[in-house]
């Protein structure tokens, strides 16, 4: 069978960014798996499993309108420092993990000041451009009650 929207399909994946450093993998992981068609994973790579078999392997290039999005400057905010409370040092590059709009985001940080923290919303691959190696290791039909829940079991 061929992957196509209701079908559990299980990948192994390397993915890169464009300078080719290794950003994620589920090398010595088990492979993840994800429902076709229900948005569990990216467009862009999701558009590009559809139709291949058990075995394939192929590599994609997404680019971040098909990924995370590019990066939005109206999600970098500046916070007083105050509401990092408790924190003794904070440094660019810190992540925090935080609550909007009751969400669990995390945002990282850009500069911070004695008095204010400049803080990055952004999906951290958001602007990115992803480098998928991909590796299809299995294809079955989603149970009715996966394709209900629109996530696999
Ligand atoms: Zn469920």
């Amino acid at each position: 069978m061929t992957i196509a929207n209701n079908s559990v399909v299980s990948i192994h994946y390397t993915l890169t960014n464009a300078e080719g450093e290794v950003i994620d993998s589920s090398e010595s992981k088990e492979p993840l798996s994800y429902l076709h068609g229900a948005q569990n994973i990216i467009p862009g790579l999701e558009n590009a499993l559809t139709g291949k078999a058990v075995g394939d392997e192929i590599d994609v290039v997404v680019q971040p309108a098909d990924g995370y999005g590019e990066k939005d400057e109206a999600l970098m905010q500046a916070v007083p420092r105050s509401a990092f409370e408790g924190v003794d040092k904070i440094e660019p590059g810190m992540t925090f993990h935080t609550e909007a709009e009751g969400n669990q985001i995390s945002v990282t940080v850009v500069s911070a000041s004695e008095d204010e923290v400049v803080v990055d919303r952004n999906h951290p691959l958001a602007g990115v451009e992803l480098h998928f190696a991909v590796n299809i290791v299995n294809i079955r039909e989603a149970s009715a009650e996966e394709i209900d829940h629109g996530h696999t079991h």
